[in-house]
């Protein structure tokens, strides 16, 4: 199914098969009816990685590995052609697998299909913009012989700045492949008057960053796939432990791991997550059937946008209390955002979690914090939103430069996802490299914060916003 010739398998090949799909049927067995029988922290803690692989094969190692190897040598002639030919699993080259990337994908694929009833897959990748280019290339192919074939693609407007530069400049500019900008994502008409046969998929971050856009999945995943086409969702902001777009219909999910997942910024890494047997228009069984297998086995085998494994642990290792600290983070961010609403120098505040933003009811119907209800502080659902917020400093972008000059406790970085609080001025950073005219596209004005609140206190962050603001003041 992978492509190549035509493989003549030996009875020595035969033999390792055997083997493997021994292995494969009683790992599926343990994914079933043991895995996806744990509640979400549980996975996020243990995933694949059980006591018996740990025993097994790596001398009891209670944490995952760190297999800084580039290659795996195989026993003889006959296991190198059966893996090479992928027929067995096995991790050949780093470049196309490792077994320390293996558990972090396991992981995520875990996590994003919480809840879903069908198996999800991952593949990891070097960053999140790595993961953007492995989610959609496969989907812009020539489906004729025809060279000049019309190709174009649906784009929440409001999306990360490095999205939009990938889609605007490497896709439209340079490629030819038309990228059709939705610009009320919220409103299910303007997608479905932006598709036509040349359409190859549709694309939507949630809450974007950094204005917190937000759509109806279901609404949006059931027009794509009454086209034939995939629904591919960023939710970095928003992480598995709040929202897993796979669970209300979108056939694939990226994330920059480098954010929220890790939390700790050790390190840029990230991950596309698909469901199996995906919607699309592009006639290949391989790509349809396991996506993210697909993605690398071919394409990125051939790219080669692969994950460092000592990211691949690193991350894995933040990603085990994902949960509760989504809860913190989110509760924290709610008593930021309820103080400087109030404040007078600043003109709006935007949080999904404020009764008062556009998006809320939308957004309260989609985001959850996890297993709220099997948990005994709260015992019941409850919507949580994130940490990140942004707000609009009065008196124009030169008063706001002024006030985040004069931040101590906070920390002035294009970064997000942190358990460190750190702000940002999108249209000096993020999004400065698309121009005036992009950012207006996006909405993004001059004087706009972005502020994602970290684990700190959230009264000494207060405290630090406050004097912040009270020095631009005076100095104004
Ligand atoms: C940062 C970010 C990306 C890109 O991820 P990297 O890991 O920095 O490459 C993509 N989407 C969103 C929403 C982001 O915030």
């Amino acid at each position: 199914m992978y492509g190549g010739d035509e493989v003549i398998i030996t009875p020595g090949m035969q033999r390792y098969i055997d083997r493997n799909n021994a292995y494969l049927a009683q790992r599926g067995q343990y994914i079933r009816d043991v895995v996806k029988k744990w509640k979400f922290d549980t996975i996020a803690v243990h995933g694949l990685y059980s006591v018996q692989d740990a025993i097994e094969d790596y001398q009891g190692a209670i944490i995952e590995p760190v297999f800084m190897s580039s290659a795996q040598a195989f026993r003889d002639s006959d296991e190198m052609a059966a893996a090479l030919a992928y027929l067995i699993p096995s991790w050949c080259y780093s470049r196309i697998a490792n077994p320390s990337t293996y558990y972090y994908e396991w992981t995520l694929a875990l996590l994003e299909g919480y809840g879903f009833d069908g198996e999800t897959s991952c593949c990891s990748t070097s960053s999140g913009m790595a993961a953007i280019m492995t989610a959609v290339q496969p989907f812009l192919v020539h489906r004729t012989h025809d060279r000049h074939e019309p190709r174009n693609f649906l784009a929440t407007a409001q999306c990360y700045g490095g999205t939009f530069q990938q889609f605007d400049v490497r896709l439209q500019a340079e490629r030819d492949i038309e990228c059709r900008w939705i610009q009320n994502p919220a409103n299910i008409d303007e997608w479905a008057s932006k598709i036509d046969k040349n359409t190859r998929f549709l694309y939507g971050e949630l809450p974007s960053n950094p204005q917190q856009g937000f759509f109806d999945i279901a609404a949006v995943a059931d027009l794509a796939h009454s086209h034939n086409l995939p629904l591919i969702c960023d939710t970095t902001v928003a992480t598995p432990a709040l929202l897993r777009p796979i669970c209300h219909g979108a056939d694939i999910v990226v994330q920059s791991a480098s954010k929220t997942l890790s939390s700790s910024g050790f390190g840029i890494c990230g991950a596309v997550i698909a469901k199996q047997n995906l919607t699309c228009s592009i006639d290949n069984d391989a790509l349809k059937k396991d996506f993210c297998l697909y993605v690398k086995y071919l394409p990125n085998r051939d790219y080669g946008p692969n994950l460092h494994p000592m990211q691949a642990i690193l991350t894995l290792n933040d990603m085990r209390t994902l949960r509760s600290k989504i809860d913190m983070l989110s509760r924290n961010t709610m008593k930021v955002a309820e103080h400087i609403e109030k404040h007078p120098q600043i003109e709006r505040v935007e949080y999904l979690g404020m009764p008062n933003h556009p998006l809320h009811e939308l957004a309260s119907r989609y985001m959850w914090l996890v297993d709220a209800e099997h948990d005994d502080l709260y015992g019941k659902p409850v919507n949580r939103y994130g940490h990140l917020m942004s707000f609009c400093v009065k008196g124009g972008p030169e008063q706001a430069r002024r006030f985040f000059d004069h931040l101590q406790r906070i920390w002035r970085a294009t970064d997000l996802g942190r358990i460190k609080s750190v702000a940002t001025i999108p249209a000096i950073s993020t999004h400065q490299q698309q121009g005036e005219e992009g950012r207006k596209l996006a909405g993004i004005p001059g004087n706009l914060v972005r502020l994602c609140v970290g684990g700190e206190h959230p009264d000494d962050i207060i405290a630090d916003l406050d004097q912040a603001l009270h020095m631009a003041a005076k100095e104004k």
